[in-house]
């Protein structure tokens, strides 16, 4: 932002006439441009909820010698709505908060290393990616019990068995904090 401030200041000031009378105005519009494009933070797509599970390998074979696929958390999230609840390309993309062919792109992407998965040999992890969750789950270490919690809101203990033992999975992902200022920000949008 503070870069866009000077900006600002800069092209209000008399250099600004200066450079515009000496026809050198089209110079600076491209790199105007880029430097807003620059500082405005990247579109975070949404994720509904953090996964249940991230690792998977074939059977009988140790995780360790195995090489990795990296499943990104939006991939993992393109797959859920596309295979698994059977959204068309248009309702997933609206889901995620990204263009319908960014979703296209994004699930070729993402079965091509499920099926590389399948047939390769090697292991698979659902990790990382540029995104921010809705719902986040919480699991009790204690008696197993998951709860599904807007993201908005936090947890500290079990209302099944009482224990403060619980596993924030948005958290295990480095998430929480930044989904829920996210989501205001989206709401201010709507
Ligand atoms: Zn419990
Ligand atoms: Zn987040």
């Amino acid at each position: 932002m503070l870069k866009l401030r000077l900006l600002d200041q800069f092209f209000s000031n008399k250099l600004y006439n200066f450079l515009h009378n000496a026809h050198m105005f089209i110079i600076f519009i491209p790199s105007k441009q880029k430097l807003v494009s620059m500082s405005r933070p990247k579109n975070n797509r949404i994720v509904y909820e953090p996964p249940s599970y991230t690792e998977f390998k074939p059977a009988g074979v140790s995780i360790k010698s195995l090489e990795e696929i990296q499943l990104t958390l939006d991939e993992f999230e393109g797959i859920r709505l596309a295979d698994l609840l059977g959204m068309s390309h248009e309702e997933a993309a609206n889901e995620m908060g990204i263009s319908r062919s960014t979703f296209s792109r994004l699930i070729v992407k993402s079965r091509k290393k499920i099926a590389n998965f399948f047939f390769q040999g090697k292991s698979l992890v659902v990790t990382g990616g540029n995104i921010h969750f809705r719902q986040n789950i919480f699991k009790c270490a204690d008696c197993g019990h998951m709860f599904r919690i807007d993201i908005r809101n936090k947890m500290a203990t079990c209302s099944e068995c009482g224990s403060n033992n619980l596993l924030n999975l948005a958290g295990s992902f480095g998430h929480g904090e930044c989904c829920r200022v996210a989501y205001l920000d989206y709401k201010d949008k709507e």
